[in-house]
């Protein structure tokens, strides 16, 4: 295993004679490297943009023995199209998917719009998003929406887990502690894709709830994902049958035609009802039930005139 690119010199005090902590910094420059170092150190905690590791170092939420920066891998900074899917690595930036994915992947490109300021969406990650797997990560309801597929890796071998199996409890995932998140990989959108989200402000905002949804016209099938909303984020399942259910018995995927407003409400209803809110700072369990049934319902309206003009 290469050694680390710096470390404190390990005394245990600075010049004053304070105690300090050592914190290794290891920077492989290939994702064998990468695996070999998480192989052999299973505690190093990765960094790709670092907006969720250096907020909990610099509150000392978190003190790492070592730190795997994976910013100078080139299999994880890229993303690729094949046979219908998009493959993007674990550390491509939000603004590069706002910039280079909004045809192709159009509810992660509008959840990633909505993601912190300028800066934050320079330097976070997708990537980095699902290592957090913080239930109101914006990232996740669109991978949900979309049926995506996490590609994680170790020494060991890559393993392939579909989204909704990835969170496992509040910010709790599926990695064992030698893998890393390799990519993610979801079907080039088929249909309309939205994301909405309720903030207490319109930028550099934890979301308070959120909704992602994605029709599939081909398919006949619809996807949701809902944020801030249960101990991980999820999809509204039952709204989704629902929602498939009456656009085929009213044969509106063939006609296009205006919805009855009863429709676009009772999804609302629906993908609220598969919640399971808590009440914190941001706010309280009843209010989200409440945005979340709005959220859907709006989402549903955008989407379907989408696809009425032909989208
Ligand atoms: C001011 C501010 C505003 C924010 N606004 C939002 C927002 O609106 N919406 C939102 O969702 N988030 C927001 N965040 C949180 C953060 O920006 C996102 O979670 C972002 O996606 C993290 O990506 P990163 O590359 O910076 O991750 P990092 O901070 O580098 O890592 C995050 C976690 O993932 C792990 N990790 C990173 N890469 C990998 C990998 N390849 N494999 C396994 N584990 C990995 C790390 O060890 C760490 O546990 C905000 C943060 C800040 C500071």
């Amino acid at each position: 295993m290469p050694g680390p690119v710096a470390c404190n010199p390990g005394s245990g005090v600075d010049q004053e004679g304070n105690g300090v902590t050592t914190v290794d910094f290891y920077r492989p420059s290939s994702w064998a490297e990468a695996l070999a170092i998480k192989a052999e150190l299973p505690a190093a905690v990765p960094i790709a943009g670092g907006t969720d590791v250096m907020v909990e170092l610099n509150f000392d939420r978190r003190r790492p023995a070592a730190l795997l920066d994976l910013t100078r891998v080139p299999e994880l900074a890229g993303w690729s199209r094949r046979d219908g899917v998009v493959r993007i690595g674990a550390a491509v930036s939000y603004a590069r998917i706002v910039a280079e994915l909004a045809e192709l992947v159009p509810g992660l490109a509008k959840a990633s719009r909505t993601v912190g300021s300028p800066q934050i969406r320079n330097r976070g990650t997708v990537g980095g998003n699902l290592g957090s797997a913080s239930p109101a990560g914006d990232a996740h309801p669109p991978l949900l929406a979309a049926d995506a597929v996490v590609e994680v890796a170790s020494v060991r071998g890559a393993r392939r887990i579909p989204v909704a199996d990835f969170f496992t409890g509040v910010k709790r995932s599926a990695l064992a502690p030698d893998e890393l998140v390799a990519a993610v990989e979801l079907a080039v959108a088929a249909g309309p894709q939205e994301f909405a989200k309720v903030g207490t402000r319109n930028a550099m905002v934890i979301a308070v709830c959120s909704v992602a949804l994605a029709l599939d016209p081909p398919r006949r099938a619809v996807g949701t994902g809902i944020g801030s909303a249960a101990p991980t984020p999820r999809r509204a399942a039952e709204a989704e049958r629902f929602l498939a259910g009456e656009l085929a018995a009213r044969g509106l995927w063939e006609s296009r035609a205006e919805l009855d407003p009863a429709l676009p409400a009772r999804f609302g209803e629906l993908v609220a009802a598969a919640a399971a809110p808590i009440d914190d700072v941001r706010g309280s369990a009843a209010y989200r039930r409440h945005a979340l049934a709005v959220l859907g319902r709006r989402a549903l309206g955008w989407a379907w005139q989408d696809y009425r003009r032909g989208a």
